[in-house]
Parts: C-alpha cells; structure tokens; sequence
C-alpha cells in the first residue's frame, strides 16, 4: 500500500470499492499517473468530461471566470445562468424552463418536486405517486435511490425510505401500474446504470402519447443520455417525443458540478419552493455554456457523427468476432457496451483492459461499458481499441 493509498483509506469514508493509480494530467482522451504512463480514458469520469480532459477552451474558460466572479447566489440574477437556461432550452426545441443544482440526485430530486407540485395541485385529489423501471438509476439521495428501481439499492440500513414510487419490469407494464395517485413516469432512455439498454422508439412515443392523453406527466431521466451522448443533443429528440421534464447533469458541465431539470410547466415553482445554494452559479453555467458551445459545433460541421461511426464499427466488430466472449454491441451514440456471454468475465475485462493502459466501466451485471469523451480522436479511438482487443487476448 503507498502512502496515497494509506490517507485515502484512513480519512475518506469507505463508500467506494477504488482503484488507487494516482492520475496527476489529462490532455483529450489520455490520463496520465505519477509515474507518466499513458492510460486511454473510454470512460469520461463516468460520462461527465465531455470534452475529454484539459479542454484548452473549456480551461480558458473556467479560469477567465474563476478570475472574475465563481458565486454570489442565487439571491442575485446571474447572467451565465440566465444564458446557459436560454441555450439549453433552444438546444432542445422545447418551449420549458429551468432549475439548476449540482448533480444527477438534484435534478431528479427537483424534477420529483416538480411532479409532486403538479399532481398537489392539477388535479381535485393529490396525485403523488412517481412510477419508475426496474434497473433505472436515478441517484443516491434518500429519495432517488428510492425512485430507482433496483430493489437491492433500498438497503434497510438507510431506511424508512420516502413513500411514493412504484416500480415496474418494463415500459409494458407501466399502463396497468398508473393508478389514481400516480402523477408521473420516470424514465431514462437508454438505461445507463442498468446495462445500457436502449427502450424501442414506438413504445416511448406511445407512452408519451398515453401520458399526455391522461394529462400525467413524462420524466425523461438524461443525466447520462443528455448533452449530445447519444449524438443528439437529448435522447428525448432522437426518440421523438416532447417530456414534461426532463434532467441533465454529466457531460454539461464537462467535469464542473452542475445539474438541470428542465419543465415545459413554466409556472411549477414560486419563490421559496425549492432552492440550492451553488446551484447554477457562474463557474459552472459558465462552464456548461462552453461545452455546448464546442458540442453543437462538433454535431453541426459532422465530427460527432464520424466519431460515433468509428466507434460503433469497433465494437460491433468485437462482437461479430468474439461469439463466444460477447452476446451484442449495445447502445447509441458514445453511450455503448458489449454484453458478456458470462457474466462472471466482466471484472476480469475491466483489469485487463487497465492493465494495458485503458479505462474502461461496467454496467449492470455483464455490460462492459464504454463513454469515452465526445471529442475523442480518431487516433484515440483505434489506440484504445488496439489496448482492448490486447486484454482481451491475455484473458
Ligand atoms: C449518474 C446518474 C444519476 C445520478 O447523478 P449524480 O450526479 O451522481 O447524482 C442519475 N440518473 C442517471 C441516469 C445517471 O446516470
């Protein structure tokens, strides 16, 4: 154990199962340790530097603002805030508005407000029930790891949970579920946490339908989908579908906390109904105003695209050529995985895969996931490629 090593065990609390290489630089889609090696990062800290690391225009940025104003609060207009609101909303095509925090949890936690609002409030009795899908995510907070739909992350120990989420096996099954004190659907797309598993089209635009109809409302969960992940701006508008609301954190922000709920309930909140003290403030919208700015360049002149068809081409191959190690290419966009015929391999892929100088994720219980950052380069990919199919051979 090396003295790193020693301190983190001894004064940070014990919630993470950690890999203990100290990264020191990153620079695009390479991290580089203390000793200098060169790792290949298909993983974006989890879908969150989207802009691979050390942005030359993003570091400009954060640290022209940094030098300027990081936070006054909230109790003051704050002119990136209101500017980053005004690009995400035309981003999206949709007529909404938005609410900032700082991650995942408090978006979906502002969304979940949001709907308790509507449903206290439209309609003659409450209405407060959130139905959500097994094998969601949706956050580590009391109330979102209840909103989440795998029944073994409500542990006992942190109990009694908030009432008021249902959970259901699949998008089917959700129309039997809604009963009179259901309210809203929460649902990602493509299901990150869960094993990067995309829901059809048609049965999404027919939720959305059925929702609408029944005037309940249609949480589109996109902290891992959002900010051009999937090669749209939201998955909401590759699937064809207008949400009630919808949540952004991960890549926005490319590394700086931040985190969205964006509702065409314009009008849902007054003063004094929900709050955050960092939320929005001008370090991280001023991030978050920088990144989209580089993304939607990156979507409209193609190199997006081209990123996404070189990645794909990889992994479908990897999955045609390795019958007997993998089942499928899973995913859209730069949110992908290969799922693995023996679940108990997965593990042993991520070390490998390290081994050779790549970072790679899991995702459910036998998905090797990949979320490598938007701008990474042709180089970068086949490289990482070249590492992964090397792991693959010492296994
Ligand atoms: C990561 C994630 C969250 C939680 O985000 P935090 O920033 O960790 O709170 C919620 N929903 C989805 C779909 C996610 O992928």
């Amino acid at each position: 154990m090396n003295d790193l090593e020693r301190l983190d065990k001894e004064y940070v609390l014990g919630s993470y199962a950690r890999n203990y290489t100290n990264f020191v630089r990153g620079e695009g889609a390479k991290l580089y340790d203390e000793s200098g090696r060169e790792f290949i990062d298909f993983a974006s800290g989890i879908g969150v530097s989207s802009l691979g690391h050390a942005h030359p225009k993003l570091s400009e940025a954060i640290c022209d603002q940094a030098s300027k104003l990081i936070h006054i609060s909230n109790l003051q207009v704050i002119e990136p805030q209101a500017r980053l609101a005004q690009r995400l909303v035309k981003l999206s095509g949709y007529d909404m508005r938005c609410f900032f925090g700082n991650s995942g949890a408090e978006a979906n936690e502002a969304a979940i407000k949001i709907a308790r609002k509507y449903g206290e409030t439209r309609f003659e009795t409450k209405r407060y029930k959130v139905i959500t899908l097994k094998h969601s995510f949706h956050g580590r907070t009391i109330t979102t790891v209840k909103a989440t739909g795998q029944k073994e992350m409500h542990k006992p120990d942190f109990s009694p949970y908030p009432a008021g989420f249902a959970y259901v096996d699949s998008i089917d099954a959700v129309y039997e579920a809604i009963d009179d004190e259901t309210v809203a659907v929460m649902i990602e797309l493509v299901q990150g946490e869960g094993g990067v598993q995309p829901f059809e089209r048609a049965e999404v635009q027919d939720l959305a339908k059925f929702l609408r109809s029944r005037e309940l409302l249609l949480i589109v969960d996109e902290v891992q989908t959002g900010v051009y992940r999937t090669g749209e701006f939201l998955a909401s508008q590759l699937y064809g579908i207008e949400p009630d609301v919808i949540t952004l954190a991960k890549g926005l922000g490319g590394g700086v906390p931040i985190g969205v709920a964006m509702t065409r309930l314009k009008e849902i909140f007054k003063p004094g109904d929900h709050g955050s003290t960092f939320g929005g403030n001008y370090l991280s919208t001023r991030a978050g105003l920088t990144v989209l700015e580089v993304l939607e360049r990156e979507q409209e002149n193609g190199a997006l695209a081209e990123r996404i068809e070189r990645f794909s081409r990889y992994l479908e191959r990897l999955a045609e050529s390795m019958p007997e190690r993998f089942t499928e290419a899973v995913g859209l966009g730069l949110m992908r995985g290969l799922r693995c015929r023996d679940a108990a391999t997965q593990g042993a892929i991520l070390e490998a895969a390290f081994a050779e100088g790549l970072i790679v994720l899991k995702a459910g219980r036998n998905t090797v996931r990949f979320l490598p950052p938007l701008t990474i380069s042709r180089e970068e990919i086949d490289e990482g490629f070249k590492r992964f199919e090397k792991a693959l051979a010492t296994l």
